[in-house]
């Protein structure tokens, strides 16, 4: 039996998309050849990779605005430095709101200065800074959309002139944003698009170029901008997969369909949380993320008997990350209605026999 897979990443996907890359990795595009054999240069593989691109920017609003997409390799985690390399040549500020963040910062220090702007590492990362200042001439502002361990998700996002960079591994394609603020948005496939292996790059790409070190070609955007995403041999199956993911968020209606799904499912472990006296949320509440929803049990002493129920009921994944504890129920664009009443029933039974 299919389980309700609230695993934070990698994570569910799409079950037509788990159809189709199946088929493909048999016998792609009826070619009597695997997606995992054709060479990257095919006509075939060429046509998967644009059509990735541009579903991407058409999804995301931004055709026509100066916007390039990538799908790199190395992770988000690639993307910490590689962001940095690029565009970080005096100081850039970041806004430290958890663990990835805090490790952006780390390897942006190795190029230049990093003012910390704000920071939430005092309540274990628990809610959003605001009302921070922000100077001028920064080489660009860096932030994280939506805070994967911890549960929380920024609703408003800093205004600067500065370039605006955002890590939106986790809420990638999940909700309505006006994109064309940031400069620079990337994210890992494997929480919201494909499986792990790439990692979605948009650029604008007037704010290259103004960088006097010289750049590795494998960290240089520019090189992989002008070779169309294909520098090196690209990792063909994640970028299928993520495409085929794309085009199905498009077939549904795009983020605007998608975002109200979203809500819906948020609202509905959310009120679970507030209501059920056996349960308690760890994210602050006006910045609590639609994707992960972190909260614990009051009396640590059912955690035995909740966690035979909810594994009883076929959910996975719902431990919560180390640095939190208790739980977490992630709930990214392919987690259906169903799943996360499963879940919000098992909540209740607990209340019913406890
Ligand atoms: C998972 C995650 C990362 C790390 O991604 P990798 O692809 O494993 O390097 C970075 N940022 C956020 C917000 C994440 O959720």
């Amino acid at each position: 039996m299919k389980k309700h897979n609230f695993s934070a990443g990698p994570c569910i996907l799409p079950q037509e998309v788990f159809n189709e890359a199946s088929q493909a990795v048999l016998d792609f595009n009826n070619s009597g050849l695997s997606i995992l054999e054709i060479s990257h240069r095919s006509k075939d593989f060429v046509d998967v990779m644009e059509e990735a691109r541009s579903l991407a920017l058409e999804l995301l609003g931004l055709e026509g605005k100066g916007y390039k997409v990538l799908f790199l390799q190395g992770g988000a985690s690639t993307q910490f430095l590689m962001t940095a390399y690029n565009l970080l040549q005096k100081k850039a500020g970041y806004i430290n709101t958890g663990s990835w963040s805090d490790k952006a910062i780390k390897e942006a220090k190795i190029f230049g200065e990093v003012i910390e702007l704000a920071s939430s590492k005092d309540a274990n990362y628990n809610y959003i800074p605001k009302g921070y200042e922000i100077p001028e001439g920064l080489d660009y502002l860096h932030c994280t959309s939506n805070n994967t361990i911890f549960g929380t998700q920024i609703k408003e996002f800093p205004t600067t002139n500065s370039p605006l960079i955002c890590d939106m591994s986790s809420d990638i394609f999940s909700r309505q944003l006006d994109f064309s603020q940031f400069s620079l948005i990337y994210a890992g496939a494997q929480k919201n698009m494909g499986p792990a292996g790439t990692t979605l790059v948009v650029i604008k790409e007037d704010i290259l170029g103004n960088i006097e070190r010289q750049i590795p070609s494998m960290l240089d955007y520019k090189v992989h901008i002008s070779k169309g995403s294909m520098f090196n041999t690209p990792p063909v199956f994640p970028v299928y997969t993520s495409m085929l993911t794309l085009r199905w968020l498009k077939k549904l209606g795009g983020i605007a369909a998608i975002e109200e799904q979203n809500e819906k499912k948020a609202k509905l472990i959310y009120s679970e949380i507030e209501l059920n006296p056996l349960f308690k949320g760890f994210a602050a509440t006006e910045d609590r993320s639609m994707m992960n929803a972190t909260f614990s049990l009051v009396d640590e002493d059912l955690k035995e008997t909740f966690d035979a129920m909810w594994s009883e009921a076929g959910i996975n994944g719902l431990n919560g990350h180390r640095s939190v504890g208790g739980y977490r129920a992630s709930m990214y664009n392919a987690m259906t209605m169903e799943s996360v009443a499963a879940l919000v029933d098992v909540m209740g039974d607990l209340e019913r026999k406890a």
